[in-house]
């Protein structure tokens, strides 16, 4: 199929956003506000929109999941329309959607998670933070994962705010668990577990803490959990110390950390232990994770330099939680190192550094795995602005197939596209299985339950 350049008014803008992220879904917002307004064709893998929205945020976080009533606002704009369970790489290509779309946002995140590159980090109870918040969240391709949470200790590496998610959601009570959307399996296993306590390893000191002071502060609120800090830890080195003073979060954080140290415990049947200054250097067990040996850590410059200390801390499981990190996709640049696509504020480069027309990218797979969930509406909102300053400037090759060929294509490789209505049963069912418990909802996690209750509709 030919591509050619058509003046602006000829007809809409044809946009592809992969990903339904937030990046996705706020592409889609500002392309569908631009003026005249683009139609967008919203491509995502799961049957399931709102990205990490729905399978990364913490269950016990209702209040952030709620961001989805916007999505849901521009999934309502006319132009816009969803193609569930399509993946890019598997169901369709770049060549494909370069033929059928004048332009293509790419904003499929960062899926997979950074490693240690330690010893031992693949024992049989050595697991990426990913594994778990997927299982939790009911990510239908983390529902056969077994956790053994009948071990004593759990070891969490990572000081930012997924590894407190991981260490508060393990600590929860079953009436903590009992009002979330979490998995009925998750909770019945976390609620039941023997865990009894919970430590978090940072390799830095608590000045650089990535975690932010509301979800620090949350840990000592926890009803089944007591909070455990070394007063001893948290002494600042002058690098460290002068950072507070232009550094609010960090300032913040050291405040509550005192605090927490200050406690004395109150013999809750579960504990969080908040370390800093340690990196894991091996993880050590006879055929699965027994002990995670660790180095104590002193700051140079906030860098942190081994010492000859060593420490052996029993546990029975790892969490590593130090980053997430994009997957490339076939026959689009991808920078192994960052983790990203290659781009100029959006605009995805080729190997000479020069925009690839019409190939563009957002959130994630753009920046990296950074920033809380608005943060990618800026960034977002950035990328479509390029795209309609290189329509109007005739930067953009614009395609001349027809408004349905996705779905011909789609039928014709055999896909089986979830459309928004099909989302939408999904949604209403899971709402109303919710409903009688209290619960927002109670999620459907397999792919044949989520697929049988969209073709339902
Ligand atoms: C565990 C965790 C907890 C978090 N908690 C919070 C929080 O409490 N508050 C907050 O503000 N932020 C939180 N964040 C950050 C927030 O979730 C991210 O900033 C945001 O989700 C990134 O948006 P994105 O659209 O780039 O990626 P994602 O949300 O990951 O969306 C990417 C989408 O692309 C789809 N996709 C991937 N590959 C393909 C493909 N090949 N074809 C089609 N579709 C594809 C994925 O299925 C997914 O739906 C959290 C992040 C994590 C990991």
């Amino acid at each position: 199929m030919r591509l050619r350049l058509l003046p602006l008014s000829d007809r809409p803008l044809r946009v592809a956003v992969v990903g339904s992220g937030p990046a996705g879904f706020y592409a889609a917002g500002a392309l569908l506000a631009s003026d005249p307004p683009a139609e967008v064709d919203m491509l995502e893998r799961l049957p399931t929109p709102w990205g990490l929205v729905r399978l990364g945020v913490a269950p016990d976080h209702p209040k952030l999941k709620e961001v989805s009533r916007a999505f849901e606002k521009i999934a309502a704009r006319p132009g816009f329309r969803f193609f569930g369970n399509v993946e890019l790489g598997r169901d369709a290509r770049q060549a494909d959607l370069a033929e059928l779309y004048d332009g293509v946002v790419y904003a499929v995140g960062a899926q997979t998670d950074r490693r240690l590159g330690i010893p031992g980090e693949d024992l049989p109870g050595s697991w990426s933070a990913t594994e778990l918040v997927a299982w939790y969240n009911g990510h239908p391709d983390y529902q056969h994962l077994e956790f053994d949470l009948s071990v004593e200790r759990v070891a969490v590496v990572g000081a930012g705010n997924v590894a407190l998610d991981v260490l508060r959601m393990l600590a929860l009570t079953r009436e903590e668990l009992a009002s979330t959307d979490a998995t009925d399996a998750s909770i019945e296993a976390i609620a039941g577990s023997d865990l009894e306590e919970l430590v978090m390893l940072a390799r830095r000191g608590p000045a650089q803490a990535a975690f932010t002071t509301p979800e620090l502060k949350e840990m000592g609120e926890l009803a089944g959990a007591d909070i455990l800090v070394d007063l001893a830890e948290l002494e600042l080195d002058p690098v460290s110390e002068a950072r507070l003073e232009g550094d609010t979060n960090a300032r913040r954080n050291l405040e509550v950390l005192r605090e927490f140290a200050a406690r004395e415990p109150a013999g809750s049947p579960r504990s969080v232990r908040l370390r800093f200054c340690v990196s894991p250097v091996a993880i050590l067990g006879d055929g699965r994770v027994e002990a995670v040996e660790v180095v104590r850590n002193r700051l140079v410059d906030e860098r942190a330099v081994p010492t000859d200390e060593r420490e052996t801390i029993g546990c029975g499981l790892v969490f590593r939680s130090v980053g997430y990190h994009g997957v490339p996709l076939p026959d689009i640049p991808f920078d192994e190192d960052t983790g990203t696509m290659p781009n100029d504020g959006g605009r995805v480069l080729d190997e000479a550094g020069e925009p690839i027309p019409g190939l563009y990218c957002a959130g994630w797979i753009k920046r990296g795995p950074t920033g809380v969930i608005g943060t990618n509406k800026k960034d977002a909102t950035e990328t479509v602005e390029l795209l309609l300053e290189d329509a109007r400037t005739g930067k953009l090759p614009r395609s001349d197939a027809p408004a349905d060929a996705l779905v011909d294509l789609l039928v014709e490789r055999g896909a089986r596209p979830v459309i928004y209505a099909g989302w939408e049963a999904i949604d209403a069912l899971e709402r109303s299985r919710g409903e009688p418990l209290g619960r927002p909802r109670v999620k459907l996690c397999s792919w044949d339950e989520l697929l049988a209750a969209a073709t339902e509709s």
